[in-house]
């Protein structure tokens, strides 16, 4: 048998390659498997928030991204005689390098991934499922089956199931999915429709149903979601079917035609009851899975996994102790509720068939929403949840604010605004850093992976201030004034250790 790793990653979705990716960069031994033998080529998730874009810059991939994608998308609301413009990306966007929804089939996201780590001789290892994990003596031994028949086995210290809805990770962990699928069918298509407005995403609300027609680019223009109509019994998928639900739907003479992929799915709510148990962490769409309203479920599992990269890095080099993995779950789990608690709010809001629903739906909401995309406020605040610039973790075991709190600026467990610009890219890598603003005495070396950095007149806090950046860009402690006793405190808890 071979030498065990540190790490065996199961599954090369938007989840396994951002972890994969981080656990790269930090020079971690892992390997990563996935039982399909090409990675998925229908688009799924159409749009890429800010938060993860901020977070991929790390590892040189959002330029690429950003290249490759559509970051000028306007988004128009249709009701039943109006149209609104929906500008939620025009305000609360100026601590940011992407204050864009960016428009790329998830099919790129993953070929952008893939490129990434084959650039720095990763192979992500195809045709390689997982088929049983067993915890004994100190590591987890993973039988894994090869597509041409083979079978290998294999020894890890941690596994982290990215394994998607139907996870074995999972079931191996005896972790339970709780939750509840939605008795609506959806159907899907990527195809071309001649008469619709480019260069916009478009949502029709109707007393029916809700209708959206995403821009995509490849494979097709145009990505079609729509709520199977009630009476409707079959659950094929038919251009016919798609054409009549338009012309029922929406009153814009639309054709539709030339689809390259039709499907229908059903959708579910359910979460992992821990995304961690022993050696197995789950991530992705193996720890929550939801509607697709508002565009969060692969932004969420790329961010789980790049919250948990940095962590298990640190742990097998013996930088940090292993109770840092707990704090995965503390930091993650809460934000995996909150994306299933709001996005089953607007699936609800946008699908009932309930009297004052469809009543909100189709006579309050054109009456009220341009109110509410004028007022700038509710806007903002709408946009730093959509985007998820505004996940924090300042509840988490690993915030911690020193004796004095800073007048204003990122509190413990915010996320570092990029402010002044470029700030997140000079304080990414493996690392922390120390941030210190206004007159600071000359200070002694802290710990070998924390950089020093002093910021000008520019700075989110205002001077004397001493904050420590995470590797995964969230402020772990900060501090009015120039004593560092407590910051020291916090280093000796999180990195106690040299590494080896
Ligand atoms: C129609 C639709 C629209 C969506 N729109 C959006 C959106 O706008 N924005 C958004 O953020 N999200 C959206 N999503 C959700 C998004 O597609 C998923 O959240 C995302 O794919 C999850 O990524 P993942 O890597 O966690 O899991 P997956 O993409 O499911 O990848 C799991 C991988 O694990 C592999 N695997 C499974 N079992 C094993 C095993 N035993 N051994 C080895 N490999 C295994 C599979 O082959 C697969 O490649 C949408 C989803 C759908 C269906």
């Amino acid at each position: 048998m071979t030498a065990p790793l540190d790490v065996l990653v199961v599954g090369a979705g938007p989840t396994g390659l951002a972890l994969a990716t981080q656990l790269r960069a930090y020079d971690t031994l892992f390997r990563i498997v996935d039982r399909s033998l090409d990675r998925a080529r229908e688009s799924r998730a159409p749009a890429i928030q800010p938060r993860t874009l901020e977070m991929l810059a790390a590892f040189g991939v959002t330029d690429e991204l950003v290249d490759r994608g559509n970051a000028a998308v306007r988004l128009r609301l249709h009701f039943p005689g109006r149209v609104l413009h929906v500008p939620v990306f025009d305000v609360g966007c100026d601590d940011t390098p992407y204050p864009f929804l960016l428009f790329l089939p998830q099919s790129e996201t993953e070929a952008v991934l893939t490129a990434g780590l084959a650039a720095r001789d990763v192979t992500v290892e195809r045709g390689t499922e997982l088929v049983s994990a067993d915890p004994e003596g100190g590591y987890v031994t993973c039988r894994l089956r090869h597509g041409e028949g083979g079978e290998e086995t294999v020894r890890a210290r941690y596994v982290v199931g990215c394994d998607g809805a139907h996870s074995t990770v999972r079931d191996e962990a005896g972790i339970a999915f709780e939750g509840r699928a939605y008795p609506q069918t959806f159907l899907l298509a990527d195809l071309e429709v001649d008469g619709l407005e480019t260069g916009a995403a478009h949502t029709f609300m109707t007393a029916s149903g809700l209708l959206f027609f995403f821009p995509l680019g490849t494979p097709a223009t145009w990505r079609l979601i729509a709520m199977h109509p009630q009476r409707a019994r079959s659950d094929e998928v038919t251009l016919d079917l798609l054409q009549q639900i338009a012309d029922d739907w929406t009153t814009d003479r639309l054709t539709l035609r030339d689809p390259v992929w039709m499907t229908s799915f059903r959708i579910h709510n359910r979460g992992a009851t821990h995304y961690r148990k022993g050696p197995f962490f789950l991530a992705g769409d193996a720890a929550h899975i939801h509607s697709p309203a508002g565009g969060q479920g692969m932004n969420t599992g790329i961010q789980d996994a790049l919250n948990l990269g940095w962590k298990l890095a640190h742990v097998c080099r013996g930088a940090a102790p292993e109770e840092l993995l707990e704090t995965y779950e503390a930091e993650r789990a809460p934000v995996g509720r909150r994306v299933r608690r709001l996005t089953d709010r607007a699936f609800t809001v946008g699908t009932s068939s309930h009297p004052a629903l469809r009543l909100a739906r189709t006579r309050l909401a054109p009456r009220f929403a341009p109110l509410f995309l004028r007022a700038t406020g509710p806007r903002a605040r709408l946009f730093r949840t959509v985007s998820e610039l505004g996940i924090h973790y300042r509840r988490g075991p690993v915030s911690t604010t020193g004796p004095t709190r800073p007048g204003r600026g990122p509190q413990a467990g915010d996320r570092l605004p990029d402010v002044p610009r470029g700030l997140q890219q000079r304080t990414a890598g493996p690392g922390y850093d120390l941030l210190l603003t206004g007159s600071w005495p000359e200070i002694p070396p802290l710990h070998h992976l924390v950089g020093v950095r002093r910021l000008g007149t520019e700075s989110p806090w205002p001077g004397p201030t001493h904050a420590l950046v995470r590797p995964d860009g969230y402020v772990g402690y900060v501090a009015r004034g120039t004593d560092l006793t407590g910051l020291r405190t916090y280093l000796d808890r999180w990195l106690p250790s040299p590494e080896t």
